[in-house]
């Protein structure tokens, strides 16, 4: 206790001293902090720092948005002074602020605006949804739905046309797989969007036929957007809507942050616009898609006045996912033969996007499910580092890193490339993973324990809507690797399964380092941004089936309670 409490002495008279330092620019002044404006101290239960010297602590002073003192109760609380909020814990853990480095933000909010189907349990269950809803529509009106996955369906099967079109024989219907890489279409969809069994496979999609070759409904990957002009896009208003209510359930998961995947550049703004207006409370850095890249590169990274939203960063494509069987699989699919998966980008292409980026200083977000996915694009990844030697370290990720050829995960660390990784997709596919890929590919699926183990970054995230979007789902899938039941078999690979200090780092600091922000977030110390987490229970030490037993308490941003549950 002794030397924490030095430690945390020090570390409080070094801020304080860092803070009144002038050059400090910028609206938020420490040295204001440090003056005048007013301390709260968190205490009152078990304080998480993050850091591997001074892993707990009792108490944490804050002021203007800023970390000035950690350490133990009687010297925090002393050095705060008798001026200073205290807000009381109350036996609840606090942990940095947890971030989502994978999620979808604008899909967050519209889940909750359109017809949710992942409660659906059978093919016979979203027929009724869809008759009830065909009720409620007008005529001609395309019906658009998303949520659904056979996994666990009694039918074992995904749906087609002929189980939509009774319920609906004249509205088009599109309804969206969980994953997005997959949908279900009525015939009347087919036939508005001039869909027929002779219509060839688009690039990097895929009609599905039955043994006829009769398209059955189900269009994979880039044959989704031969349908997506029947979908209402939502209008400015609404997007604002869906950003504003992502912002609250995201909050009130416990998430302080979220690394948001394949925006539309515009929409950049109308986050950063939204932030600025207290709307959206929770840190969005932007990865935004591929037709902002010469934008980006000419105007460089774009941070919101308050500092929360920061767009640096530009989301590729490589292959489908594992589940619609669109990922790229250097060897047929175990339980199709014919089929190896889907190349959504080509070597050419993808070189000139690289390079573009590299000499831009713009960080490369790249989606790489299958295991030749994974490959090519650590070999283009490295075709374009050894082009451009004199490029600075840009981070680049690769999205999922889902299965691996074993020899190529030392490659990531070869390369410093981030593996940003999902824990729940590997509970939820390992379902169905051993049918897709055979017993002998599963050594380097979901494998987090070998990628730290080769000294790989993984920042974490959960892929919501994709996934539900829970901290405490996901931290649990990455202790635990067990599905929410409880259930593992060898299949499993269990010793892929990370250690709770581990898990930590994968929701807080390391998704800021890969967001270029470990210098601000990602650990409780001096001098960084306010942002914590508090569960109900201690999530490092309770029982591992405990971890999903914990709920949100409190959700705090630069300093501010931007979500607290009610007693
Ligand atoms: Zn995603």
């Amino acid at each position: 206790m002794t030397d924490l409490r030095h430690t945390a002495a020090l570390l409080f008279a070094l801020a304080l001293a860092a803070c009144s330092g002038e050059d400090n620019p910028g609206k938020h002044r420490p040295a204001d902090a440090a003056s005048d404006a007013p301390m709260t101290v968190f205490t009152g239960g078990v304080i998480y720092t993050g850091l591997d010297d001074a892993p707990t602590a009792e108490a944490v002073a804050v002021a203007d948005g800023i970390i000035l003192g950690v350490g133990t109760r009687a010297l925090i609380e002393d050095s705060a002074g008798d001026n200073a909020t205290i807000i009381d814990l109350d036996g609840a853990a606090m942990y940095p602020g947890f971030t989502d480095a994978h999620a979808h933000f604008l899909g967050i909010g519209m889940r909750e605006l359109t017809l949710n189907l992942e409660a659906v349990g059978s093919i016979d269950e979203l027929v009724a949804v869809l008759a009830e809803t065909i009720q409620n529509t007008e005529q001609g009106e395309t019906v658009y739905g998303r949520g659904w996955i056979e996994t666990g369906w009694p039918e074992a099967r995904m749906p087609t046309r002929d189980d939509l079109d009774p319920a609906s024989p004249d509205n088009p219907v599109i309804l969206r797989r969980a994953d997005d890489h997959a949908l279900v279409v009525n015939s009347a969809a087919l036939e508005a969007a001039g869909i027929n069994d002779a219509t060839p496979d688009p690039d990097g999609g895929r009609i599905e036929r039955d043994e006829t070759g009769r398209a059955t409904g189900m269009l994979i990957d880039n044959a989704q957007n031969l349908v997506v002009a029947l979908i209402k896009a939502p209008g400015e208003k609404t997007k604002r809507q869906a950003y504003a209510t992502a912002s609250n359930i995201y909050a009130a998961y416990g998430w302080t942050g979220l690394h948001n995947m394949s925006v539309a550049p515009a929409n950049t703004e109308t986050i950063a616009a939204l932030s600025e207006d207290g709307v959206v409370d929770i840190r969005v850095y932007n990865s935004i898609d591929q037709s902002g890249l010469n934008a980006l590169v000419a105007n460089g990274p774009q941070a919101s006045k308050n500092g929360r939203i920061l767009t640096r960063a530009v989301k590729l494509y490589m292959d489908g996912a594992l589940g619609s069987r669109g990922a790229l699989l250097s060897a047929p699919y175990s339980d199709r033969p014919k089929t190896s998966g889907l190349a959504l980008m080509h070597h050419e292409e993808a070189l000139d996007l690289f390079n573009r980026a590299l000499v831009g200083g713009v960080q490369v977000n790249t989606h790489a499910i299958g295991d030749e996915a994974n490959a090519l694009l650590l070999d283009w990844y490295a075709e374009a580092f050894a082009a451009n030697p004199d490029a600075a370290d840009l981070r680049w990720r690769i999205e999922h890193a889902q299965i691996l050829h074993t020899e190529d995960i030392k490659r990531f660390a070869d390369l410093s490339v981030i593996a940003s990784m999902q824990p729940s997709h590997a509970i939820g596919d390992l379902y169905f993973a051993p049918d897709r890929l055979g017993p002998n590919r599963l050594d380097g699926a979901y494998a987090w324990r070998s990628l730290i183990d080769a000294g790989v970054i993984i920042a974490a995230g959960s892929d919501a809507p994709v996934e539900r979007g829970d901290p405490l789902i996901e931290f649990y899938a990455a202790v635990a690797r067990r599905g929410l039941d409880g259930t593992q078999t060898e299949d499993w690979r269990p010793g892929e399964a990370v250690t709770r200090q581990e898990a930590l780092k994968m929701f807080t600091l390391w998704p800021a380092y890969a967001a270029f922000q470990e210098q601000s977030l990602g650990t409780i110390e001096p001098g960084k941004r306010a942002d914590f987490t508090v569960f109900s229970k201690d999530i490092m030490t309770v029982p591992e089936a405990q971890i999903l037993t914990a709920k949100p308490v409190m959700t705090v941003v630069d300093g501010e309670i931007v979500y607290r549950a009610e007693k």
